[in-house]
């Protein structure tokens, strides 16, 4: 046993599942997760001092790579003024004032803690700012773990076979409606079913909780005509696409404008952050300008705005940043599907941006039935074999694989080398 294993061991002990949050228990592919110790650049040190090549990036938020000394500097003079005042601070002024200046039509900002809290937060301002009650969601999206969100969602609520959850009354989800990807007459259905009751739309404007999955061309346009048609916001929750697909994030990569916009992730520089954002109009709906309550105690952190500011900036100030993932990803993806082709391993590998995910099917995946179709247990020993080669991917089907600036063309082809070496014993 090693020691990532007998960790494990005490893990399941005192924590569910051995984890503070379903994926990273490894269940999906059959082994002891890895315990890890540290991390830099693209590289991650688990307690057997092993070293990987990592494309989780803590799901996100690292897309400068780990422990980026700007970030790290940020957060370490933040730190030395103390940890948290419950009272505002210059920081969320300049944080708020750098998203308003880089994402299209927000005009203010409300910062929380996570992605969770970002997205539940939205929907009750949309709910608030129209009066109506119920909300269009996608199957296979994921929006976090708040009650009205947790229908036919994806990433681990999809991986272990739960597409909802125990605890969730009815009375709640019942104005939860489910629509399709990429396939509008869905929508437009539940719209006329419902009219004048549904106040928002809420999409991953880049599925990327059930593998990656991009939209089709018109899709994210229809939804925008389908919403001012029926009076409902349109709310693109950017957990993953903010700051990634670009500076102002999937809006600006598509050219499509939300109501409502929700990020996490990158926001926060590697520290639990998220936020909600939107038009002077709907934002100044929310307390203490207007009726709809949202609070929280740690909310704007200091440090952790520190941190987020820090990387927004940074982002700002490298807009190369943006291409060079890009076409790190495209290079890798090109890759994938050749070395799976000599191998003779049907893969259909989707990327967008620097977001990648091979599906193991013979078909295109173009929405969630077809992502759904992959061969799971192929994916488990193709991420066995890859851990084994030095290669840290997402442990489940259903997740994105995440390229950061600090991947170099060594890692990328390392990365390859160990797919030529692993597709064939598959
Ligand atoms: C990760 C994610 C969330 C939830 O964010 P947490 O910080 O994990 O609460 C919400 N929406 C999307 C699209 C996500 O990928």
């Amino acid at each position: 046993m090693d020691r990532c294993e007998q960790l494990y061991e005490q893990a399941v002990e005192v924590l569910p599942g051995g984890v503070n949050s379903p994926v990273r228990a490894y269940r999906a592919v059959g082994m002891a997760p890895r315990f890890i110790t540290r991390a830099d650049g693209p590289w991650l040190w688990d307690e057997d001092g092993k070293r990987y090549i990592d494309y989780v990036c803590s799901w996100g938020p690292m897309i400068l790579g780990h422990n980026h000394p700007v970030i790290r500097e940020a957060v370490e003079r933040a730190v030395k003024d103390g940890l948290s005042f419950g009272a505002p601070t210059r920081r969320e002024v300049e944080i708020a004032r750098l998203m308003v200046e880089l994402v299209p039509g927000v005009e203010m900002v409300r910062m929380v803690n996570s992605g969770t809290e970002a997205v539940m937060s939205a929907v009750r301002l949309a709910r608030g700012a129209t009066g109506r009650d119920k909300i269009i969601k996608f199957e296979g999206c994921y929006h976090g773990h708040s009650d009205c969100l947790l229908v036919n969602a994806g990433s681990s609520a999809l991986a272990g076979g739960h597409p909802s959850s125990a605890g969730v009354p009815e009375d709640i989800v019942k104005h939860t409606l489910t629509a399709q990807f990429n396939d509008l007459s869905s929508v437009e259905a539940l719209l006329d079913a419902w009219p004048g009751q549904v106040a928002c739309v809420i999409v991953e404007p880049v599925a990327a909780n059930m593998g990656v999955v991009n939209p089709d061309p018109g899709f994210l346009e229809g939804l925008r005509t389908l919403c001012d048609k029926s009076g409902a916001l349109l709310l693109f929750d950017e957990v993953i696409t903010g700051f990634r697909l670009a500076l102002g994030g999937a809006q600006e990569y598509f050219g499509v404008r939300a109501d409502l916009v929700t990020f996490g992730k990158i926001i926060g520089g590697g520290m639990p952050v998220g936020a909600y954002c939107g038009s002077r109009a709907l934002m100044e709906q929310v307390a203490p300008c207007g009726p709809v309550y949202q609070a929280g105690t740690l909310s704007g952190n200091p440090v952790a705005m520190a941190a987020g500011l820090a990387q927004l900036t940074y982002l700002k100030e490298h807009p190369e940043v943006y291409e060079d993932i890009a076409a790190k990803a495209a290079w890798l993806a090109a890759g994938l599907r050749k070395a799976a082709e000599e191998a003779g391993v049907p893969v259909a590998v989707n990327q967008i941006g620097s977001l990648l995910s091979p599906f193991f099917t013979p078909t295109a995946v173009t929405a969630f039935v077809d992502a759904k179709g992959s061969d799971v247990g192929r994916y488990a020993r193709y991420f066995q074999g890859m851990l084994a080669h030095g290669v840290a991917l997402a442990p489940a089907q259903f997740e994105a694989m995440f390229v950061s600036a600090a991947h170099t063309r060594a890692e990328l082809e390392a990365t390859l080398a160990a797919a030529r070496a692993v597709f064939p014993t598959l």
